[in-house]
Formats: structure tokens, C-alpha cells, sequence
């Protein structure tokens, strides 16, 4: 089903999307206008789009101010209907995703480096953003999108796109903290949280060669943890868990944005270990300095990933056959879906298939 109203190249287009109108306003049908390529733009057919939480504290406001109307989608999968003449990393008919970011600085040490995600200069957001010349970015609830081929990832082909969408934020955001902090054989890995990001870190944990962990508040999801990859599962709702798991960590990656004891979650870790938070709570909160100073323990936070990571990521989601456990749905359902995410009613990811937008 084809959607987009004008083919021609020499302008913008409008495109279909579902938006929401103002903050707290369920998402409707709309379009939105898609740039005319630039030099090194690549226009993607969108053909499944993920719902991450991050979508639903935006559209809803719940983190900064929104812009409104607001097209949410930050795990994007599709393919390349046309590309701008100087590209030449992409073509016609090629399998790709766009996650979190669109464009950066480019040249500040942090983008030089390859991590985009933490640009001096801030990047600028699939949506809910301004580009560098001013102009709302719209996300990927949408029948296209526009995108720079430096922010364009490539899908391999070992890779469905459906379940291959999440793996654009949900993916890489486990991927990189269990990368950078040698998540692989010999390492004990735990994971806080088995939903949308956790389900995907047991996964990537457990293709490293990592021996796994799940701590949840209870064990309800306990034989999907141990389908997913988990080795152990424990319920954090249980005391006993804290001390049978006592000094035993060598990383724990938080997903959970509930505020945590986190000295009790410390008290986990070996000595030299690390706990990263890749969900973070509203609110501050308090630690006793000496749940750290005590083992030499790290205290650390990870966002996304770089652009080149994000690619090493999805090749290795292929070669390992990872994708998202995904419940597939209709645009027309996505204010029902948000409602179940934000009641954990998601086994463990939602996508929109495009084609109903
Ligand atoms: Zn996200
Ligand atoms: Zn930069």
C-alpha cells in the first residue's frame, strides 16, 4: 500500500503518520512533510516501527517539553526507495534502520570518536527535535522517513526487519554497556528488569558468553528469562536474593526506571565491579558513598550507542540470530498499546507494521 502522496524528488513530500496533537492526546492519523533530499539524504520506506517507553514519556510529556504535534518512533526498520547523489554508502532496494539520533555535531571529540550519542553539542533526536536548520524531525510512526546515510544503519539480511526495529534502541542500549564493560565468558551478568530493553540485554549478555542473571520483583516471567538465555532467575521481591547473590556480580545493567535501593544492588557486585543504569528514575537519588569506596565499585550510566556500534550491533544480532520478541499490531492500536506498555502488559516489544499507518 503505497501512501505517500507526491513522488516528486524536487521538493518535500507529505507523508502519512500518526501524531499526537498536544501532550496527553491520544495519537491520530495525520500527515506530516518529509524534506526534499539533500546530497546525502536516503528516503526510506518505512515498513515496521517499535514502541519504546521513551516514546510514551514524550507524547505524554512526561520528561521535557514536547513539540506538538509530535510523530513518536525512535526503532525504525525499512527500505531505501531513493537516495540523494552523493551517497554512497546506500542503495535503491537496501535493508535499513534509523534509531534514536539523525544527525550530530560531527565534529566535536565525542562524534570524532564515534559516539554521536553523547555529542558536546547534543544530537538531534529522530523526533521531537529541531534539525540544524530548524525544521521538527518526526519520527517513525510513519509511511517514510528522510535520513542522512551517516545515521542510516544497514539490516543484514540473517535479520527479519520486524523484529530487527527494536533493536534500534532497546538493542543497542543494552548492547553498548555490556560491550564496554566486557560482558563474555567468565563474567557474571546481571540484568534488572525483563521487559522491553531487559529481554533484549539477557539475549546479547548470553550471546557473549556471559553466564546470566535476571533480577526481577517476582518470578512470573521466570520461563521466558530462561528461554531468552537466562542462567538464573531471582525475584528481587525476596530478601534472600540479596544475600544468596551477595559479592557474586561482576556487572549489573539496570533497565528498570522505578528509583532502586541501589546499595543493596552494589552489595552484589564483586570487587572492581559495575552497575549501569540504562533506566533512569525521575528523581534523584540517594547512595551511601561507601557502597562504592568499599570493593572499588563502579556507579556508572550508558545511553544508546555511537553510530558505528549501533552497525556492529545489528551484525551481530544476524550472525548470533537475535531479534526482539515482538506482538506485532495496527497503527489503529497504538493508544491501546501504550496503555499496556506503561501497565508491563507486553511480551516484550510492540511494533507497528507500516503498512496500516
Ligand atoms: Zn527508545
Ligand atoms: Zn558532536
Amino acid at each position: 500500500m503505497t501512501t505517500e502522496n507526491r513522488t516528486s524528488t524536487a521538493g518535500p513530500t507529505t507523508v502519512t503518520a500518526w501524531a499526537a496533537p498536544s501532550a496527553k492526546a491520544p495519537l491520530e492519523r495525520t500527515t506530516v512533510e518529509r524534506r526534499a533530499l539533500r546530497p546525502t539524504d536516503v528516503r526510506i520506506e518505512i515498513k515496521y516501527a517499535g514502541i519504546c517507553h521513551s516514546d510514551i514519556h514524550q507524547a505524554r510529556d512526561g520528561w521535557s517539553e514536547g513539540i506538538f504535534p509530535m510523530v513518536p518512533g525512535h526503532e525504525i526498520a525499512g527500505v531505501v526507495t531513493e537516495t540523494g547523489p552523493e551517497v554512497t554508502r546506500f542503495a535503491v532496494g537496501d535493508r535499513v534502520g534509523v534509531g534514536c539520533m539523525v544527525d550530530s555535531c560531527r565534529t566535536c571529540d565525542n562524534c570524532r570518536a564515534g559516539l554521536e550519542q553523547y555529542c558536546f553539542r547534543g544530537n538531534i533526536q529522530t523526533y521531537n527535535d529541531r534539525d540544524k536548520n530548524g525544521d521538527r524531525t518526526y519520527g517513525g510512526y510513519s509511511t517514510h522517513i528522510v535520513v542522512d546515510e551517516a545515521f542510516t544503519l544497514r539490516i543484514p539480511d540473517g535479520l527479519s526487519l520486524d523484529v530487527a526495529a527494536p533493536l534500534l534502541c532497546a538493542g543497542i542500549t543494552l548492547y553498548s554497556p555490556l560491550a564496554h564493560w566486557g560482558a563474555g565468558p567468565g563474567k557474571k551478568v546481571a540484568v534488572v528488569g525483563l521487559g522491553g530493553l531487559g529481554h533484549m540485554g539477557v539475549k546479547i549478555a548470553h550471546a557473549m558468553g556471559a553466564e546470566v542473571t535476571v533480577l526481577s520483583q517476582s518470578l512470573r516471567k521466570k520461563d521466558d528469562g530462561l528461554r531468552l538465555g537466562a542462567d538464573h532467575y531471582y525475584a528481587t521481591s525476596d530478601e534472600a536474593t540479596f544475600e544468596q547473590l551477595a559479592g557474586s556480580l561482576d556487572l549489573i545493567v539496570s533497565t528498570v526506571s522505578a528509583p532502586l535501593p541501589l546499595d543493596k544492588y552494589l552489595s552484589l557486585l564483586k570487587t572492581d565491579g559495575a552497575f549501569v543504569n540504562v533506566g533512569a528514575p525521575e528523581e534523584p537519588v540517594s547512595l551511601n558513598l561507601f557502597s562504592v569506596i568499599a570493593g572499588r565499585k563502579s556507579l556508572a550510566g550508558s545511553g544508546i550507542g555511537g553510530i558505528r556500534e549501533t552497525q556492529e550491533m545489528l551484525d551481530f544480532c544476524a550472525e548470533h540470530g537475535l531479534g526482539a520478541e515482538i506482538e506485532l499490531i495496527r497503527a489503529d492500536q497504538i493508544n491501546e498499546a501504550y496503555e499496556r506498555v506503561l501497565g508491563s502488559d507486553v511480551r516484550y516489544r510492540f511494533v507497528i507494521d507500516a503498512a496500516t499507518i
